[in-house]
């Protein structure tokens, strides 16, 4: 991949890594392999997340013998998410391919998707053919969270595409642009739209290491997803409130009638326990759920940055 004439096409690869020594030599490796004879300029763009392990110290082996190997790390771990925006901001490419550093996402891909850029398309996902690989839990959580996503938020996301594609220079302009410190960026990447397509692929369980999101993690990234790009569960709890005041004017109406026609009757201690305990409990939710975008709006208005840059290599003067 070497001896790329001037004036050529750059791609950039987006690489998060989070304590990943232990597929960092394979993951070149693999890619270096990949992109022999490529003719276009390549630059890596590996964000170190913070990592507690190696990952740093390695990598800087590696940039220094190689240029296009860019690092930006970070002071602590910031997550996923902002080590993206932040290979976003620094990449310089013409295209841009965000990359785990674990192969899950095959690099063989990378030649489909430029192929499929030359022919014209701004974004060109990675699409999984099957979750063969995760357990029946992950892959039935999955769908679930797709169809629900994509039925409450304006921007659909592609079901079973990751952060592995390949956006154009002037999607990942619009990208940029977006300033929401909540960064979900599986549905940031399909906010501006722009022609799509799509390849598919197999994905293959992680070349070493451990994943670093647990059930739990993603369940939150789920939650922080749809609270991102929908405000329809606050929606929900108007329509709830209306039917709710709806049946209660009903069942008001009914106790008062049988109050005038047979007199004043005491016992009811079972029907008001219930009202109460719902009533109370659709409350409780509801101010949780109010709280969830309270809370959103906050961290919004703190304005911080996403991410701390500790120090920077091979990015020039
Ligand atoms: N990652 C990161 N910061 C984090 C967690 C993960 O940069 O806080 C990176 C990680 O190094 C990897 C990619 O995100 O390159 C995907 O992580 P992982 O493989 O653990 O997730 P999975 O494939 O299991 O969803
Ligand atoms: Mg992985």
């Amino acid at each position: 991949m070497n001896d790329v004439a001037a004036g050529t096409k750059k791609l950039s690869l987006l690489v998060p890594m989070y304590n990943e020594s232990s597929v960092i030599p394979i993951f070149f490796e693999t890619v270096f392999n990949v992109l022999e004879n490529i003719a276009y300029d390549v630059e890596f763009v590996c964000v170190n997340d913070g990592s507690r392990d190696n990952t740093l110290e390695l990598l800087k082996e590696y940039s220094a013998k190689d240029s296009r190997i860019k690092i930006v790390s970070f002071s602590r771990n910031f997550g996923k998410e902002p080590a993206m925006t932040a290979a976003l901001d620094f990449a310089t490419g013409d295209a841009l391919i965000p990359i785990d550093a674990d192969l899950q996402d095959p690099p063989e891909l990378i030649h489909e998707m430029i192929a499929k850029w030359e022919e014209g398309y701004d974004v060109v996902y990675a699409k999984r053919s099957s979750r063969e690989t995760d357990g029946v839990l992950k892959r039935n959580t999955a769908r679930w969270f797709y169809s629900l996503f994509n039925r409450m938020s304006d921007t659909d996301i592609p079901a079973n595409v990751g952060d592995y594609r390949l956006m154009d220079r002037k999607v990942v302009d619009v990208i940029r642009q977006l300033p929401e410190k909540d960064r979900f960026m599986k549905g940031l990447f399909c906010w501006p739209g722009f022609k799509d397509t799509t390849v598919e692929f197999k994905r293959p369980l992680r070349a070493e290491g451990e994943t670093k999101f647990n059930m739990w993690k993603l369940w939150n990234f789920a939650i922080s997803g749809i609270a991102s790009f929908s405000t329809m569960p606050i929606r929900v709890g108007i329509y709830l409130g209306l039917l709710i005041s709806a049946a209660s004017f009903i069942y008001a109406l009914f106790i008062v009638s049988k109050t005038i026609l047979f007199g004043v009757d005491v016992p009811g201690y079972a029907s008001i326990m219930v009202v109460v305990l719902f009533l109370g409990g659709i409350q409780m939710f509801f101010l949780g759920l109010m709280g969830e975008y309270i809370g959103r709006i906050y961290k919004e208005v703190k304005n911080r940055p996403l991410y701390v840059v500790a120090e920077t290599v091979n990015f020039g003067a």
